[in-house]
């Protein structure tokens, strides 16, 4: 977000404020609230369309004709930002609305449009641009082309092209250093093929940044054996950077060009200072219509390319560092050594929506009625979210960090949530009781709420992200046999319909599966549903874990530690986040996976230390009283987050004091996800069980338990949309969906399931084959409760 304070110290920001108060106070029409966030609508898609020019930026561009669009970004921003923040919020109109619940969507509306100006990460390049070159020459162009010697065969100008790529990359006189900027994960689907090439993410670092600083700071998440190859980078004879193409992603675009700038400053930068005419410095350029244009020009074993599609090119020698000079041995001519032996492939180029998916990032999880259709609502300073190569709506990877569609002004009043029952096929339908398969059959049908998961399954998208190369995977074996029976129940109901006496649907096949991987699973002993879910859901993750085959994300340093541990722990968490999904990468992760913090703390010295941990279901403590017979869901939570003090022999030992000082541990929820499971921990070490009736409301909200320490000050390279990625803002609300229940003793006891099957079909209970309609509106609240299926709902 713009710091109006910090910007007015700068003469060129005060003259563009100025124009944007001057526009705002010349509008004296009496608009009534609705008319008024339209013409906020409208400002932000002229901002988004401003930054959308900037990204398609040629490096011919006359300067002056750049500059402008700078300026014009700029104004509509801090219009858009002065409507949001003082018009709006000042008129009566607003203040009623407010109070009375009938212009809840226009609140909505108003809502949503600030969290997408407060979301918006290209301000600050629009404004650092606006700074830096407000004194230029107007004549010069945005890039000025850079003297280097040698290189026979190169471009003169900053760009090349496919071919002249290609040539460079095959001659082998010429070294050749590639920088792919995008998203790892991007790079990780597909890149260039390259004995040297690494990923460098857009958003880790910013155009203000030195050489060092890149060093140090961007690469912080990455493996040791990237940040090597890039200090080796002036070895090289060509440096070319390439991003995803030209015009459609503008953010990407204009990081790749801050990029091209930080490291041609450093070169002038050296062959001022240093006259050392004899070192020879690499030519830097960069790919004339990126990753994209590529792909569709060139054969596929110019492309490593990670699908588990048969694509796969077993170029996996990336935990070493690639040597300088190509080896004789590659040429592109050459057959690629995993093709070696295997059956012959077809010649033909495949099509580029196969080796090139869409980054998952621009996949919206469930299209949101009137938001997806109209096509210029998908401009975000990010890109354009084209539908180019979208598999199946349904499905995403990681969530986005881009800012929410624009909101269109409602046609009628209506709950914002039952969207999620449109793309949920209603199946209710029983399942066998395999000798005490109980714990499986309430899992099974406590997730039929979830219908991300439900339409993978249904549709077969899940086949194209089954990925062979995940290490802890079971080659896609709990997948696979997961979605036929999904799809065994789905058929069920269709044949017999609604009907109470319908027969129960057979698990064999999938216990089997499950009992391959586990053989826990392959006897008759009865099991803990819990541990169950748990080892379901980890094993649909590592199936379609998209970068389970990756080496593992380097681990912090010392120094490297301390310094995250004074940051506040939304930042902080937000990192170990980031460093976690280098190795985690899945719709599983997606839809269900949150975070907390465990920090021990010395009582002496107060030095801390913050250990993070990914959870998919999480396990709340039980208060033990003997006293009361009931307690509350935030009793639980309460108790998990509570500060403990360890004394005596459960002392920590203190990095710092070196030695056992008495301390306290504290676990904080750092993360909260789409879809929260939640475990009631009944049973102690010694599986006695605590039968207490825990109370849980229908709508529950968690916003109080989750860490909202940011202090507004983030470290270099990191943007407020690394924060706030998967929808990590509050209000946490959430809507129950499904309750696991179990009676008995664990070895001996029975499970059942409660689903909410939506408002039109209510909430059904389900005891192995038979099922029935839940009668009295509070029965699946009840003191059996040991899993709650949680779901988040936006409104
Ligand atoms: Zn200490």
């Amino acid at each position: 977000m713009v710091n109006v304070a910090r910007s007015a110290s700068n003469r060129i920001l005060v003259r563009l404020n100025t124009l944007a108060e001057k526009f705002i106070n010349e509008d004296k029409s009496l608009k009534n609230l609705e008319a008024r966030l339209q013409e906020c609508i409208d400002i932000l898609e002229n901002y988004r369309m401003e930054c959308e020019k900037l990204g398609s930026l040629h490096p011919e561009t006359p300067f002056k004709e750049a500059y402008s669009i700078y300026e014009s970004a700029y104004i509509y921003y801090m219009i858009l930002f002065k409507l949001l923040t003082e018009r709006v919020p000042q008129s009566h109109e607003y203040a009623d609305a407010k109070i009375e619940r009938r212009c809840q969507p226009l609140l909505e509306v108003y809502s949503t449009l600030k969290k997408s100006l407060l979301q918006d990460t290209m301000i600050d390049n629009v404004e650092t641009f606006l700074i830096k070159y407000s004194n230029e020459d107007p004549s010069m162009k945005i890039i000025s082309t850079q003297k280097v010697e040698g290189g026979h065969n190169l471009p003169s100008g900053p760009f090349l092209t496919v071919p002249q790529l290609q040539t460079i990359l095959s001659d082998q006189k010429i070294s050749v250093l590639l920088i792919d900027v995008r998203k790892r994960y991007e790079f990780e689907f597909s890149h260039i093929n390259s004995v040297a090439v690494l990923p460098l993410d857009p958003i880790s670092f910013k155009p203000t940044y030195t050489i060092d600083q890149l060093e140090k700071i961007s690469f912080i998440n990455s493996p040791m054996h990237e940040l090597q190859l890039f200090q080796k980078r002036n070895e090289y004879d060509v440096i070319v950077l390439y991003t995803k193409d030209n015009d459609i992603t503008a953010y990407y675009y204009k990081q790749m060009m801050s990029l091209l700038a930080i490291l041609l400053n450093h070169l002038h930068h050296h062959h001022h200072h240093h006259h050392h005419h004899n070192i020879k410095y690499p030519k830097i350029l960069f790919l004339k219509g990126g990753f994209s244009e590529w792909v569709s020009h060139v054969s596929k074993s110019e492309i490593v390319s990670n699908l588990s599609d048969g694509y796969k090119n077993n170029n996996n020698n990336s935990n070493n560092i690639p040597c300088i000079k190509r080896p004789v041995t590659t040429s592109p001519h050459q057959i690629p050594i995993s093709m070696v032996g295997s059956a012959p492939q077809p010649p033909q180029i495949p099509p580029p929506r196969n080796i090139y998916p869409s980054p998952p990032q621009t996949i919206p999880i469930i299209k949101n009625n009137a938001n997806v259709t109209n096509a210029k609502n998908l401009i975000t300073p990010q890109g354009i979210m084209t539908n180019r190569s979208i598999p199946d709506a349904i499905v995403t990877a990681i969530p986005t960090p881009s800012p929410p569609p624009l909101p269109r002004i409602p046609m009628k009043v209506g709950g914002t949530n039952e969207s999620i029952w449109k793309y949920n096929p209603t199946i209710i339908i029983g399942l066998e009781n395999m000798s005490n398969s109980c714990y499986m059959n309430c899992i099974i049908q406590c997730l039929l709420s979830v219908p991300e998961l439900i339409q993978i399954c249904l549709n077969n998208s899940f086949l194209k992200h089954i990925n062979m190369e995940s290490k802890l995977g079971s080659k896609g074996v709990i997948m696979k046999h997961f979605a036929k029976l999904i799809q065994d129940m789905h058929s069920q109901q269709v044949k017999t319909g609604r009907s109470l006496f319908s027969y129960p649907v057979k698990t064999i096949d999938f216990k089997n599966a499950c009992a391959s991987v586990s053989s826990i699973y392959s006897g008759s002993q009865q099991q803990d549903c819990q541990e169950f879910c748990e080892f379901l859901l980890d094993g649909l993750h590592e199936d379609l874990n998209q970068c389970g085959g990756n080496p593992p994300a380097r681990e912090l340093t010392d120094q490297e530690e301390r310094l995250r541990e004074g940051l506040c722990m939304r930042v902080a968490s937000s990192m170990a986040w980031e460093n976690f999904l280098h190795n985690n990468f899945s719709l599983i992760i997606d839809l269900f996976a949150g975070q907390y913090g465990s920090q021990l703390r010395c009582c002496v010295c107060q030095y801390t230390s913050t250990t993070y941990q990914p959870f998919t279901l999480l396990s709340v403590p039980v208060p033990l009283s003997s006293r009361v017979s009931r307690c509350s869901i935030i009793d639980c939570f309460q108790e998990f987050t509570k500060c403990e003090r360890l004394d005596k022999d459960e002392e920590w030992f203190c990095p710092q004091c070196k030695r056992k000082q008495p301390s306290t541990k504290q676990l904080k929820i750092t993360r909260l996800p789409k879809n929260l499971i939640i475990h009631f921990k009944r049973f102690d070490n010694m599986m006695n069980k605590n039968n207490i009736f825990i109370q849980y409301p229908y709508e529950l909200d968690l916003t109080p338990f989750w860490v909202n320490d940011f202090n507004g000050e983030l470290p270099l390279g990191m943007t407020n949309s690394l924060l706030t990625k998967g929808g990590q803002v509050g209000p946490f609300k959430y809507q129950l969906n499904a309750v696991a229940c179990h009676m008995g003793t664990l070895g001996s006891g029975h499970y059942t399931a409660y689903v909410n099957k939506g408002p039109d079909v209510g909430w059904y209970y389900f005891d192995d084959s038979s099922h029935r309609i839940v009668k009295i509106a509070t029965e699946y609240m009840n003191p059996d409760a040991y899993l709650l299926f949680y779901h988040r709902v936006y409104n």
